[in-house]
Order: C-alpha cells, then sequence, then structure tokens
C-alpha cells in the first residue's frame, strides 16, 4: 500500500538571520493566525530606511531570525478567533504601528500613537518581507478600492508620517511650508503640502530634481548647495513649518534660521547626530523644534483617503520578493525614484 504524503503548505519569507546578516530566502510552513490575529496573504511591501534597524540589529531586544516590514499591502486570507470587525478578502494594511498593550499611560490617555510598548512589524514580529504575514487586529487599516497594493503600502510609512506630521504641525493654507529632502519622503511631502495648500518650498542639494520638485506641487525649488537655504526662506518671509525628511542633522541645523516668526521645525528624517541649536535662535521668534513619528492606523486610513481624493501618489521602483536584498541595497544607497516597493 501506498503511502500517502500529507502536503504542508509552505510559503517564501526573505528573512535576516542576525544582526548585519545577509537576506536569506527560506521556505515556511503558512502560519495560522491566533485569537484576535489575521493572516494576510501579503501583495505588496515597501522598503523603508527603518528596516535597517532588523537589518543590523539597532533595536534593543530584537529576536532573530526576523521577516522586516511594515509597509504591508494585502488580502485577509484567514480569520483568528474573536475577530468579528474584518473579514475574509478585505484588503488591508500594516504600517510601522503594529498594535498596542491598551494597559501603558499613554494608551490609558488615548494617546495609543505613543503607546510604551508599541509593537512594530519587522521588530516586534515577522513584518511583510513574505508571501502570508500574521498581524494583530489593531495592526490593520483599510486600503480604498482605488489604489492598488503598490501604490497603497509606501503611504503606510512614508505617507502616513508626512500627512500625520504636516497636518498636525499647525500650518495653515497659504502658510510657506518647506520640505527639506526629495527622496522617498520628501517627494510624498511636497505632494501633501501642495494638497493642503500650502506656499511649498522644496529644498534639495543640486539643481537635478528642482523640475520634479515643481512637477509633484513645489511652488519654489531651494538648491541647498548652491545657495543658502536659510537665507532664501527669510526672502519669503520665513518659513512657518519646515519638514526635515532628509536624515542629515547638518542639514537640519542649517535650515533653522529659515523659520519665521512662531515657525517649527518638524523633523521626521531620523538621523543619531545632534541637531545644532543655539537658545538665542530659538528664542528670537519664539521658533520650535518638534519629532514626530507615524501614526495609527486610524490615521493610515485618513492618508490614504486623502491619497484617493485628491491623487498624491508615490514614485516607486519594484522589486520580486527574491530580490529582497538587492531591494534593501536600493533603498540604501539613496538613489532609488523614490520609494522601493517588493512585490510577492
Ligand atoms: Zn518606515
Ligand atoms: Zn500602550
Amino acid at each position: 500500500m501506498a503511502a500517502t504524503a500529507i502536503a504542508v503548505a509552505t510559503m517564501k519569507v526573505a528573512q535576516v538571520s542576525g544582526p548585519g546578516g545577509d537576506f536569506q530566502i527560506v521556505e515556511r510552513k503558512i502560519p495560522t493566525p491566533g485569537a484576535g490575529e489575521v493572516r494576510i496573504k501579503v501583495q505588496a511591501c515597501g522598503v523603508c530606511h527603518s528596516d535597517a534597524l532588523t537589518k543590523e540589529g539597532a533595536w534593543p531586544g530584537i529576536q532573530y531570525p526576523r521577516v522586516p516590514g511594515h509597509e504591508v499591502a494585502g488580502i485577509i486570507d484567514e480569520v483568528g478567533e474573536s475577530v468579528t470587525a474584518w473579514k475574509k478578502g478585505q484588503r488591508v494594511g500594516v504600517g510601522w504601528h503594529g498594535g498596542q498593550d491598551n494597559t501603558c499611560l499613554s494608551c490609558r490617555r488615548g494617546d495609543f500613537r505613543n503607546c510604551r510598548n508599541v509593537l512594530i512589524p519587522g521588530i516586534s514580529y515577522d513584518g511583510g518581507y513574505q508571501q502570508y504575514m500574521v498581524a494583530p487586529v489593531g495592526a490593520l487599516a483599510a486600503i480604498p478600492e482605488s489604489l492598488s497594493d503598490v501604490e497603497a503600502a509606501p503611504l503606510l510609512c512614508a505617507g502616513i508620517t508626512t500627512f500625520n506630521a504636516l497636518r498636525h504641525s499647525g500650518a495653515l493654507p497659504s502658510d510657506l511650508v518647506a520640505i527639506q529632502g526629495i527622496g522617498g519622503l520628501g517627494h510624498l511631502g511636497i505632494q501633501f503640502a501642495s494638497k493642503f495648500g500650502y506656499k511649498v518650498a522644496a529644498i534639495g542639494r543640486g539643481p537635478e530634481n528642482a523640475a520634479l520638485a515643481k512637477k509633484l506641487g513645489a511652488n519654489v525649488y531651494i538648491d541647498s548647495k548652491a545657495t543658502n537655504a536659510a537665507e532664501e526662506l527669510q526672502k519669503l518671509g520665513g518659513a512657518q513649518v519646515i519638514l526635515a525628511t532628509a536624515p542629515s542633522s547638518k542639514s537640519m541645523s542649517e535650515l533653522i534660521d529659515g523659520l519665521g516668526p512662531n515657525g517649527k521645525l518638524m523633523v521626521i528624517g531620523a538621523a543619531f547626530e545632534p541637531i545644532e541649536v543655539t537658545p538665542v535662535q530659538l528664542i528670537m521668534g519664539s521658533k520650535t523644534i518638534q519629532g514626530w513619528a507615524a501614526g495609527t492606523p486610524t490615521d493610515s486610513e485618513d492618508t490614504l483617503r486623502f491619497a484617493e481624493l485628491t491623487g498624491v501618489r508615490p514614485m516607486i521602483e519594484t522589486y520580486p520578493l527574491e530580490e529582497a536584498a538587492e531591494a534593501y541595497a536600493r533603498m540604501m544607497s539613496g538613489k532609488a525614484q523614490f520609494r522601493v516597493v517588493i512585490t510577492m
């Protein structure tokens, strides 16, 4: 009598085996969602600079092997026990905010974005560089029909971060808002700022991005290599907000004198060197410096809806999952135009 083989359904994942390790493409058993979780058939996953935290092991307590990825777009293909608000077949996204504990002081105050024990996909649990991913319902954002998976994915970290930082910056329509850096974050920041009705000054290094910045909605392009960008902003009256997207503390420091009265430097480019500023620079004109991190899944839904309403879209380069290492290297090179997305 012939023995019957029991087929175990498997999937491909791109994992990092340890801090600084190379990407490995391996087969794993397709996971089963537990209570309060769903399984997502991943369609696309953006590659974010913060994936370096997983790749290089810079996040305290991260465990390996780990699958990076927190710009996930896909379809729910299985729901766990006690999941009532989400259904099989629904299109969903997962961003940086991958769940909260609901018990810390921030959560008890309703400030879920700043949960002390926030879960991050790709760090706290396996993220989107894989064919199937399990996520807690607290991580899910619904994706509107009109947005494709590869368009939606980068909006779930790069998009929400620029959108949310700008809408909480205090800038009002017609205010001068500068976007520093024309990259993965900046090219979306320019579009959102334009659609919010700001007077948009895009700040890049060199003349090559001037035409593109204007096409994305910038009213003014400032080449910070050829001119003193802070002085150029002052000639325009001083910026109400400067959204600092490029992870260069030096160029952020140089821009502070470009702020107008009550102006704010909004920092989202994650650099590790200090920003240099004198107390007098801040005191004169009551200026502020503020940091901002992504947002909750409902903020993601706002971002996606706004993109749907206004036509804001990421510019992307796509790579198949098998080329996750190449996709990551391309993102790290800083040469991608502008967001790298892995497709399954
Ligand atoms: Zn990110
Ligand atoms: Zn919490």
